[in-house]
């Protein structure tokens, strides 16, 4: 595949949205592997303690394995439990084991305790050369996604093109708004990928218009198909560009990719 152009800065993406099952793992997992198997540097970060992230970039999960848990409450180096996923020499992992479940408790009394990651990411950009971090939330609100949120620069919001799309949308940007005022003035949504669409139906076409129409620079021109192929791929350990290559939905999350590097090179320039 053509090689991608590397931000002049890294990039963090918190990829958010309230709503569970709305693909911010399928969408996380398949640009960072897109952007590795393009030659950039990636790291994956696993906050979910289901570890779907970490399952889908065939790296170990198993409870136990040192990961996001040891970073976040024991204040462990992220570079010494990254494991290279199989889909890419370029792509690092910081898995989440069920562990995790506990940190969303535990942090309440640990000191700076929405800062954790933040700290984490900042010593790990100094110790390794990385162009993209992507931080895979699971579906609460709780001090595990206020990391990400604080830690991030940029939000990539994935929707799914269907009913009350926009609505789960706006209680996300009620919250980015506050997490903006008090703990991260940087953070903003970059970009949108319209995720799940359906050719055939009238109202996946209404979404698209509508996500459109409200988030005019930000959405992505490139639309990931309702595909098979991408919710077979995590039950093979492996990112549909590897599993399937060449299928529809590969195709559109290497595009999504390409899009994403593109702007961030000329943005940032
Ligand atoms: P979230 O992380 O927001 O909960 P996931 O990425 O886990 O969402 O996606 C939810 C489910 O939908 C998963 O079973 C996944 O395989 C499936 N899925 C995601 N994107 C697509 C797609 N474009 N086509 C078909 N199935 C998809
Ligand atoms: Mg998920």
């Amino acid at each position: 595949y053509p090689r991608l152009p590397a931000p002049p800065a890294p990039r963090v993406f918190v990829v958010a949205n309230q709503k569970g099952g709305v693909g911010k793992t399928t969408t996380s997992v398949n640009i960072a592997a897109a952007l590795a198997q393009g030659g950039l540097s990636v790291l994956v970060i696993d906050l979910d303690p289901q570890g779907n992230a970490s399952t889908a970039l065939g790296v170990d999960h198993h409870a136990g394995t040192p990961g996001t848990y040891e970073v976040l409450i024991h204040g462990h180096s992220i570079a010494d439990h990254v494991v290279t996923s199989p889909e890419s020499p370029g792509l690092q992992v910081l898995p989440a084991t069920v562990d995790l479940a506990g940190a969303e408790i535990e942090l309440v009394s640990v000191v700076a305790r929405e800062n954790r990651l933040l700290r984490a990411i900042k010593r790990y950009l100094k110790e390794a050369a990385v162009d993209y971090v992507f931080l895979d939330c699971p579906p609460s609100l709780g001090l595990l996604t206020l990391n990400a949120l604080v830690a991030a620069g940029e939000i990539l919001i994935p929707i799914q093109c269907e009913y009350y799309a926009l609505e789960g949308v706006s209680q996300l940007m009620n919250t980015i708004g506050l997490v903006k005022g008090e703990l991260n003035d940087d953070l903003k949504v970059s970009t949108v990928l319209l995720t799940m669409f359906d050719a055939r139906t009238r109202l996946a076409a209404q979404v698209v218009d509508e996500v459109r129409a409200h988030f005019t620079e930000e959405t992505l021109r490139n639309v990931i198909p309702r595909s098979v192929r991408i919710s077979e791929a995590p039950s093979y350990g492996q990112t549909v560009l590897t599993y399937h290559p060449d299928s529809a939905g590969a195709v559109s999350y290497r595009e999504a990719a390409t899009e994403i590097a593109h702007r961030g090179a000329k943005e940032q320039a």
